[in-house]
């Protein structure tokens, strides 16, 4: 392992991501839902700088830290161009770039459907990614602004990562998926892991971060049989009452 993660609540059900390349000491957040809290942990963590803001989409929760971070620490600040609509950006990146943190390297994979420029960065060395808010742990982003159709291909270009991959998802929102992910899926071994969710959440322990393992076999969405029958699961979560 040569990222460090340091993971923290943040917001209302937001998780905050510092992270450290190992080999160089250099410093990334992954979005920025809040300047304040980010600041605090790079307090607390010691690490004593900040390099770089990887930004996944524009929505504030994610960016509204930016300008305020980039104020404070020089830092620069790198995401898909949408972020301008909310937030300064220095570099834009899209489907296939590559963002070097001292030695490590994350891929960019472009991932529409909650936002229409929603990436995700994948560490592949590390096994492991970033992967905003297009899936949560038994669950998926609203669809704010893609299609179902976008939103699926994505899902799937995440399932497509080796099993072992660890995914960072920027929502505690395990519990209610959970629920929901009952009401469709009555197998013994989904009852099991919906109990373990809801244990974790009374000891106020996070269910932060999943695998790409769990989530085929778990999530509601990855398990959809195609675009048609996600589409008609997003619809029904949208309207759960659980
Ligand atoms: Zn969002
Ligand atoms: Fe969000």
């Amino acid at each position: 392992m040569t990222l460090t993660v340091r993971q923290f609540a943040c917001l209302s059900d937001n998780y905050g991501f510092l992270i450290r390349d190992e080999a160089t000491g250099m410093v990334a957040t992954v979005d920025t839902p809040d300047a304040e809290a980010v600041l605090a942990e790079i307090e607390v963590s010691g690490w004593g700088r900040l390099d770089l803001i990887l930004n996944t989409h524009w929505h504030p929760d994610h960016t509204g830290g930016n300008e305020r971070l980039k104020a404070e620490t020089g830092c620069e600040i790198v995401g898909p161009e949408e972020v301008r609509r909310a937030a300064p950006l220095d570099r834009v990146v899209v489907d296939g770039d590559l963002v070097r943190l001292g030695e490590t390297v994350f891929e960019v994979t472009a991932a529409p459907g909650h936002t229409l420029g929603h990436v995700v960065y994948r560490s592949i060395k590390d096994d492991l990614a970033f992967v905003g808010d297009v899936i949560f742990a038994l669950g998926c982003g609203r669809l704010f602004e893609g299609s179902p159709e976008q939103m699926w291909d994505s899902l799937n270009r995440i399932a497509a990562w080796p099993e072992t991959t660890t995914l960072y998802c920027a929502h505690e929102y395990t519990a209610s998926n959970a629920r929901f992910a009952l009401s469709l899926d009555d197998r013994p071994e989904m009852k099991a892991h919906a109990e373990a969710v809801f244990a974790a959440r009374e000891r106020g322990q996070p269910t932060v971060p999943t695998t790409v393992a769990a989530e085929r076999r778990f999530n509601p969405f990855l398990r959809a049989a195609d675009a048609a029958d996600f589409a008609a699961r997003r619809a029904a979560k949208d309207g759960f009452k659980g």
